[in-house]
């Protein structure tokens, strides 16, 4: 099992790695996501998972452009796993259901698809594409899908190039505190 250290390096040595067919690393991708959660108020379940939603890309293998190539390497399934003795069910479902959040999107929302980044709709596709209605529904009646669903958009708008952050250490008394509830 990993631990809350593990995770902080982990994530810190992505600095330099590219963001699967991102303008941004994976560093800068979570710390976007993470402070967009802070911004918009959400709790910290919600940005722990922002920080380290991705983090399944970054065990094991790791991404090498896989959906580019059709293949899913189920990061979000990866991630779950990793987190959840941590912090706990809501920060893993959350993080687990972030793909399927994009899938809802694309079923329940006009627009949301165009808006996608170009390496999103690859890896639509390779995730199953849109949800039909009764994947969508079934989706919908989750705890954890509203959670994942924001954590989507977060996720969605932290690609920009050049963006100031915090560093990864502001987020060191967040994910302390939530392990200690956990
Ligand atoms: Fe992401």
């Amino acid at each position: 099992m990993m631990t809350v250290d593990d995770l902080f390096v982990l994530l810190g040595g992505a600095g330099s790695r590219q963001y699967g067919g991102e303008a941004v690393s994976q560093l800068a991708h979570a710390l976007q996501a993470a402070t967009l959660a802070v911004e918009a108020g959400e709790p910290a379940t919600v940005v722990i998972a922002a920080l380290f939603h991705d983090v399944g890309h970054l065990v094991g293998e790791g991404d090498q452009g896989q959906a580019d190539r059709g293949i899913d390497e189920r990061h979000e399934e990866a991630g779950a796993e990793v987190l959840r003795p941590l912090f706990g069910d809501d920060v893993a479902e959350t993080v687990r259901l972030h793909v399927a959040a994009k899938r809802w999107l694309c079923f329940a929302e006009g627009g949301y698809w165009d808006s996608l980044s170009r390496a999103s709709k690859v890896s639509l596709g390779v995730q199953g594409g849109p949800f039909d209605a009764a994947q969508a529904a079934a989706f919908r009646d989750l705890p954890q899908a509203d959670a994942a669903i924001r954590l989507r958009r977060y996720d969605d708008l932290a690609k920009v190039r050049g963006k100031g952050t915090p560093g990864l250490d502001e987020f060191r008394a967040w994910a302390t505190r939530l392990r200690a509830d956990a």
